[in-house]
């Protein structure tokens, strides 16, 4: 399945970046949560949105929702967990693979401290996605750091490839295979040599080839760790340009007034500068 543009992110900035393109005609496939789901959702009122005071949140995002979709727009509800630069882009979600020749960032703002060791083993031993990595750890004792409603099934699929899995969380899971121990914790760090060796949850050591950190929602600068940040922020110029080529990014990822309008604005620039770039190619 291949795409124009893919954009990663159904908020304001990543549907008016759709919108934007689909009027230049490119397919588009935006991928996020359920718009109900999104942080504009929970707004009670938003009456700073030009044109269409007294919304609620939910109502406007089902405006902008609707405008994308009846000019064209594909949706795929779920998290990018991975993300490959070859040949275009390469965006898994769950078990599925989307091809794209540009792409835009819209995910919002992405708030995750990283527990120690984090970075440092991502790639040697620390995973966000059980599916695309799940394969590597086939019969090898691993950690789940559940902190996604999805989390219990991502670690009931490692455990039916034949890994002893460990589910460590703060919260008791929901939907968890009865024989995968689970751990309460809140306090995590990840140690190794040369790879993972273990978790380490709440003082206790839990001895592991593989972490799999499982959040609601996966860091634009994980899935891409070459893109640059300044100041915690995506680093854009005027046209929305990353550093990286044929990748844009919109909206509250790249600082500044956290706004729909602003979002918007910028989403709408991202849109036609991704068509530009496949123009261009
Ligand atoms: C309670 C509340 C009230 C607000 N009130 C106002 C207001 O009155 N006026 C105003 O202008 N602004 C308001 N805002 C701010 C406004 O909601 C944001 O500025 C705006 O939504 C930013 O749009 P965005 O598209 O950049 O990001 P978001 O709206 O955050 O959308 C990004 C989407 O991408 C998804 N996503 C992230 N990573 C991934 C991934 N890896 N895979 C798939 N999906 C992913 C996220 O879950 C999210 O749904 C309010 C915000 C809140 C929380």
């Amino acid at each position: 399945m291949s795409w124009d543009i893919i954009i990663l992110g159904s908020g304001p900035a990543g549907l008016a970046a759709a919108v934007a393109a689909r009027c230049r005609d490119k397919n588009v496939l935006v991928i996020g949560n359920r718009w109900q789901d999104s942080p504009l959702a929970k707004a009670e009122l938003v009456d700073n949105y030009p044109g269409l005071p007294g919304l609620t949140g939910p109502e406007l995002l089902e405006k902008f929702v609707t405008h994308a979709s009846t000019l064209g727009a594909e949706f795929v509800v779920g998290k990018a967990l991975s993300l490959l630069v070859w040949n275009g882009f390469s965006v898994t979600v769950g078990s599925q693979v989307y091809q794209g020749r540009a792409l835009v960032l819209a995910p919002g703002v992405v708030r995750a401290a990283k527990y120690p060791g984090e970075s440092e083993y991502l790639g040697r031993g620390v995973s966000y996605c059980a599916t695309c990595d799940g394969m590597l750890y086939r019969n090898k004792p691993v950690t789940v750091v559940g902190l996604a409603p999805d989390a219990p099934l991502e670690a009931n699929y490692l455990k039916s490839l034949g890994c002893q899995v460990v589910y460590v969380s703060p919260h008791r899971p929901q939907g968890l295979d009865g024989g995968i121990p689970y751990v309460q914790a809140g306090r995590l760090a990840i140690h190794g040599e040369q790879a993972v060796t273990s978790l380490e949850a709440d003082g206790t050591s839990i001895p592991c080839a593989g972490v799999f950190i499982l959040r609601r929602a996966v860091a634009p600068t994980d899935l891409l760790p070459a893109l640059e940040t300044e100041g915690g922020v995506i680093k854009v110029d005027r046209s929305m340009s990353t550093n990286l080529p044929g990748v844009f990014a919109a909206g509250d990822c790249t600082g500044g007034a956290l706004q729909v309008s602003k979002a918007v604005g910028e989403g709408h620039v991202a849109g036609l500068s991704a068509c530009e770039y496949l123009d261009a190619l």
